[in-house]
């Protein structure tokens, strides 16, 4: 037996008895007559004492051992004199008999401790010494809870967990496949899902109306953002439901995990907000919520005043900074400088200071008069101690960078906190998407989204004022999921698929399987996917999903450790009939 208990587990209840533990040595500590070794395994730490004046020679081979050496220690637990009530272990220590060493270490090229010493490549490189520090280990263990609880919940609801293929003709997401070659079918291609979005139709056609799965999706697009080539979604579908149907079921759903695994209760519904209101009230689709700030549109009255910065706007939106007015050139500068830089895509900022004495001052005010500056504050909602931000060009554009802008804010000022959630449904997408450089209609969602019935009537005359039945699940300024009632009857689709741009013979090439199934009783149906690795980020405060991923790429979608995606051998091109030509 490798060990009687775990190095997470002792208690001073447990004093006098005989144990026996393994693990790795997290450190060691020489107070000349006594060595404290730190044992270390998944539960915890355990602290080992070797007594030179009773065990001289246990002593000195046990101060030879260097850190993550493996070793199985037998002794008795006894209390500590030296408590450490920051362990949970800190009551007792093992007065070590015997132990042996099951394996040696190399010395770890960076330590393993919460903080690490080691830069993010290092890590990455040798994933499975940083899987050993804590912050990994508490990431991992709160995502398998996560999705523990995610199955109970869905069970408890009648889902069943079914498994997709994973070799597949491509799905419809708008991203780029990752194929790979067929050997037995030289020359042919299967892709890799970029979601089970077709088989989960398919599903409600054959008749499961409750699916669900948690499964590993492939997209190969730019990794800007904090994006992995391969990613994993709570994939859901349903049959014979409406969208509230849907929204009501997931909202349960992520109450739940906010009970089940942080304890927070929200009592009342998810606000919900249309993407145009979204977008007119925080800039973006995905708004954060955990602070107000919201836009206001100063079109209708900012103007008039000589100032051809504002005349010539197309909008004009002011975002008030609650109690900012104290903020320095310097300060307004630096903001001035981010709003125009090209991701930002701002053309400048203008400011109102509003002073706690009643005063105002501005950027603009060779051409306002004092009375005019606070007739727009007022507008703006600003009152004595607020600093008003205006930003004034095309309306979009201008509203993308008050919301980088807002965000910006809300970072200077402490308003995004890591422990405060504010979920939202965003709902009313836009069903197309125009795409200037290709002209034509991209679908916003993917081709199977069903526009609201009372806009189906725009579908040849103004695609792009139709509303679909789609709706986004966000959390903090994060989009965690996404979904959409679907399209089932034929005619509809056919047109859809008309609006994007396919041809019949394109169509029926891509989804003519699905197509076909539609003829044979498909079910009204509709689904959402979550995204598991970005939904656990946020319950556990990174920024980045890479934390919560055992085994991620880095930023240039490379497996650092393993050193892929690597060329393979003229052999296996051979057997795949494929030449390699370099462009
Ligand atoms: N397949 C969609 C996605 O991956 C989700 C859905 O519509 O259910 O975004």
């Amino acid at each position: 037996m490798y060990r009687t208990h775990t190095c997470g587990e002792l208690r001073l209840s447990d004093k006098q008895k005989k144990v026996t533990l393994s693990g790795w040595i997290q450190r060691s500590r020489d107070l000349g007559g006594m060595t404290f070794v730190d044992l270390r395994d998944r539960y915890g730490l355990t602290q080992l004492v070797f007594n030179m004046d009773t065990d001289a020679s246990l002593c000195q081979e046990v101060r030879k051992l260097g850190r993550e050496c493996v070793i199985q220690a037998e002794g008795m637990v006894a209390e500590r004199s030296n408590k450490n009530p920051k362990m949970p272990t800190g009551d007792i220590e093992i007065q070590v008999k015997r132990f042996s060493i099951l394996n040696s270490s190399v010395t770890p090229p960076f330590t393993i401790e919460d903080e690490s010493d080691g830069g993010d490549e290092l890590r990455m490189k040798y994933r499975y010494l940083d899987l050993r520090r804590n912050p990994l280990k508490n990431n991992l263990l709160l995502r398998h809870q996560m999705a523990y609880e995610t199955r109970s919940y869905l069970n408890s609801q009648e889902f069943i967990e079914v498994e997709t293929p994973v070799l597949i003709k491509s799905t419809p997401e708008g991203a780029r496949d990752f194929v790979v070659p067929s050997r037995v079918n030289a020359g042919q291609f299967y892709a890799l899902p970029q979601s089970p979005q077709t088989f989960k139709q398919l599903l409600m056609v054959a008749g499961y109306d409750r699916y669900m799965q948690i499964v590993k999706c492939f997209r190969d697009e730019d990794l800007r953002a904090d994006r992995q080539p391969e990613f994993t979604q709570i994939d859901c579908e349903m049959a014979f439901v409406h969208q509230e149907d849907i929204l009501v079921m997931f909202e349960g759903m992520v109450k739940h995990l906010f009970k089940a695994i942080k304890g927070i209760e929200f009592s009342s519904a998810f606000p919900r907000l249309t993407y145009a209101k979204a977008l007119e009230k925080y800039g973006n689709d995905k708004p954060d919520l955990r602070f107000g700030m919201e836009f206001v549109d100063l079109t209708g009255s900012a103007k008039g005043k000589g100032f051809s910065v504002l005349d010539s706007a197309a909008y004009i939106g002011a975002i008030v900074a609650p109690g900012c007015t104290e903020y320095t050139r310097k300060q307004i500068d630096e903001l001035t400088d981010f709003v125009k830089k090209p991701q930002v895509g701002g053309k400048g900022l203008i400011y109102i200071r509003m002073g706690t004495d009643g005063s105002v001052k501005s950027s603009m005010d060779k051409f306002y008069t004092p009375e005019d500056l606070l007739a727009i504050a007022a507008v703006a909602g600003a009152t004595a101690g607020d600093l008003v931000f205006v930003m004034a060009g095309d309306k979009i554009p201008t509203l993308k960078a008050m919301s980088e802008l807002r965000l910006e804010m809300g970072n200077r000022l402490g308003l995004r906190k890591k422990n405060v959630f504010r979920p939202l449904w965003v709902v009313d997408f836009p069903l197309f998407e125009w795409d200037e450089e290709t002209k034509r209609f991209y679908a916003m969602h993917h081709p199977f989204t069903s526009p609201k019935p009372e806009d189906v009537q725009y579908i040849e005359s103004d695609p792009a004022r139709i509303r679909a039945n789609a709706y986004d699940c966000v959390i903090n300024g994060a989009e965690v999921g996404g979904g959409s009632i679907r399209i089932f009857e034929e005619q509809l689709q056919k047109k859809m698929f008309k609006t994007l741009g396919f041809t019949d013979e394109e169509a029926k090439r891509q989804f003519g399987f699905l197509m076909d199934a539609f003829r044979y009783g498909a079910p009204p149906h509709g689904g959402i996917a979550f995204g598991l690795d970005r939904l656990v980020s946020i319950f556990a405060g990174e920024d980045s999903i890479r934390d919560v991923i055992a085994f991620p790429k880095n930023n240039a979608g490379r497996d650092v450790m393993a050193d892929c995606p690597a060329e393979i051998s003229e052999e296996q091109l051979k057997e795949l009939s494929i030449k390699v030509v370099k462009l």
